[in-house]
């Protein structure tokens, strides 16, 4: 029948409307902002850095690759390099942000940073309140106000941050291991020319005695 979609569409609204009067199940609206409501794990909203321990700048995970910046549609991610380095999240040392910006009146959320970063050092944040009448200073945001701890990770992503966090863990593991059979071959190495030179020094032939001089005569 023409027009029956649109009927049971009307139907089902004026079910919901009278019902949300006697069933709670059927009231889909809350008093924002006094109630909100648990986003979901995979909500998103725009990017933020993350960063472990206490010290935001020490502990930022983002080495500066700058994969994200080439990879980012809109082109809204600004990045300069830093000339030195400091150690990463699995301790090797690497360049870090001098200067890490996202224009998020650009960004459209659409997370291609965190799937290029080899570094796990950007991720989703879901707050969207970000309303501000600054048009252009106050939807540029800096590395600071990027920077997220990894407890703030977990709150808001707690099973994918868990599961970053045991795939750290392995890397950091296999860095360590490496380090330490390097250190053990080298050691070998050093211990191996010392025993060759001490064998060559025995090796060595005796120095000839010196020729007599002067002459005995008949
Ligand atoms: S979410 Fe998308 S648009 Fe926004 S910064 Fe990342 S790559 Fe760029
Ligand atoms: S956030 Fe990741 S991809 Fe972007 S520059 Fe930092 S380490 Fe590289």
């Amino acid at each position: 029948m023409l027009g029956e979609g649109i009927i049971k569409g009307l139907m089902e609204t004026a079910r919901n409307f009278a019902g949300s009067y006697v069933s709670k199940e059927r009231l889909t609206t809350v008093q924002y902002p006094e109630e909100r409501e648990q986003l979901p794990e995979a909500a998103r909203n725009f990017p933020f850095l993350v960063y472990d321990g206490q010290d935001w700048q020490a502990g930022l995970r983002c080495v500066a690759c700058q994969i994200c910046e080439k990879e980012c549609p809109p082109k809204c991610i600004y990045i300069d390099k830093s000339a030195d380095k400091k150690p990463d999240a699995v301790g090797k040392p690497q360049s870090y942000p001098t200067r890490f910006d996202i224009d998020i009146s650009v960004c459209m959320s659409c997370q291609i940073c965190v799937e290029v970063c080899p570094f796990e050092a950007i991720k989703m944040d879901k707050e969207f309140e970000l309303a501000t009448d600054d048009r252009f200073g106050g939807l540029l945001l800096d590395r600071e106000q990027l920077a997220r701890s990894n407890e703030y990770y977990h709150k808001i992503h707690p099973q994918e941050a868990a599961e970053v966090d045991s795939r750290l863990a392995e890397e950091r593991a296999a860095a360590e291991a490496k380090a330490k059979a390097a250190a053990a071959a080298a050691e070998a190495k050093a211990a191996a020319a010392k025993a060759a030179a001490a064998q060559a020094a025995q090796d060595k032939p005796a120095d000839k005695p010196a020729p007599a001089t002067g002459g005995g005569g008949a």
